[in-house]
């Protein structure tokens, strides 16, 4: 690993988007977006992954990291964009990868508003939906790829893809990756790419498994962290309630929620069983909640991340669930 460190934060405040020389179009998209200021993490990244060099960066989601690495992408491939329809001209340069469908997507949605005034093509293809839609959107070639590992690598089977023009891969969230299993599928993927290419990694904590990674996945990578290892979001504050048995628990979470007159509300549960199962019990107490897990259908769980998005109805409790 480099000696080089960036701890994100220190940079004089008054740095604006336009400090790093983005390209017209990238800078039109970010004013559009409303962006005045860089958060931290971009104001460290951004002219890092703009000078080519790679990366493993200390960033929790909410900190505005994916356009921490979407906007130098994009300007880095900006030279090789084509205004031609022609699939052949539109082949995956930049490569993002996530642990979840719900992240993947959230990234693409960013990526192709950042990336609306450019003639850059951005798809994304996650498991759990039909995959023919995702044939034709990769048939018609796209710049940037959001892919979740699993059905990445099943289009590459199928030969819907070729992933030998990457030039930039991004791990988004390396440490849930890992969590859930991903390496073997990481590592496969890689072999995949070409030997020379660009590497960043992102992911909310440095624990030894994601350092070890990062040694075998970057070369000579810029360090940035935007928080102290580890630490909670500055506006996040934590309390414990020690609570007995499984149904006190439930009646603790419905008596929160009640005499704090919380709106919304995230429950994490660590089974599927159980996440549904307290929905089940919070919605017979009276309260609007929905569970959301890895064997509900994609569409279910997009419907009530919608829900909670729109903050339907009055109190709403949504239990993700592993
Ligand atoms: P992320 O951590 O990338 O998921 O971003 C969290 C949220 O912050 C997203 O809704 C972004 O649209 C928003 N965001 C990212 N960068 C900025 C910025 N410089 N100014 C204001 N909002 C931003």
């Amino acid at each position: 690993m480099t000696p080089d460190t960036t701890t994100a934060g220190a940079e004089p405040a008054e740095i604006t988007f336009a400090d790093f020389s983005l390209a017209e179009p990238i800078q039109r998209a970010v004013a559009q977006m409303g962006y005045r200021t860089p958060t931290p993490v971009q104001a460290a990244a951004i002219p890092v992954v703009m000078s080519g060099r790679d990366v493993m960066a200390a960033a929790q989601t909410g900190t505005g990291k994916t356009a921490g690495f979407a906007l130098p992408i994009l300007q880095r491939l900006l030279p090789l964009a084509s205004s031609s329809p022609s699939p052949a001209r539109h082949p995956v340069r930049a490569l993002v990868l996530a642990p979840t469908r719900e992240l993947a997507d959230q990234i693409f949605v960013n990526f192709r508003e950042y990336a609306q005034f450019t003639p850059l093509r951005v798809a994304c293809v996650y498991g759990g939906v039909d995959i023919q839609p995702q044939i034709a959107q990769l048939r018609m070639g796209c710049e940037v790829l959001i892919a979740t590992p699993g059905r990445l690598l099943d289009h590459v089977g199928q030969k819907n893809v070729n992933l030998g023009q990457v030039q930039i891969i991004v791990l988004d969230e390396a440490d849930r990756m890992l969590d859930m299993g991903f390496m073997p599928d990481l590592q496969r993927i890689l072999t995949l790419l070409p030997a020379v290419r660009q590497s960043l990694m992102f992911s909310a904590t440095f624990s030894e498994e994601i350092k070890k990674l990062g040694n075998t996945f970057l070369k000579m990578p810029q360090l940035i962290e935007v928080a102290r290892r580890n630490a909670t979001a500055e506006n996040v504050t934590q309390q414990v309630f020690m609570v007995g048995r499984s149904d006190e628990k439930r009646a603790a979470v419905a008596h929160l929620v009640r005499s704090r007159d919380l709106k919304q509300a995230i429950v994490f549960s660590n089974t599927k069983i159980g996440c549904g199962r307290l929905a089940r019990e919070l919605k017979s107490d009276g309260l609007n909640a929905e569970a959301i897990h890895g064997d509900k259908s994609q569409q279910d769980r997009q419907k009530t991340l919608d829900a909670f998005d729109h903050g339907a109805g009055g109190d709403r409790c949504r239990c993700p669930g592993p």
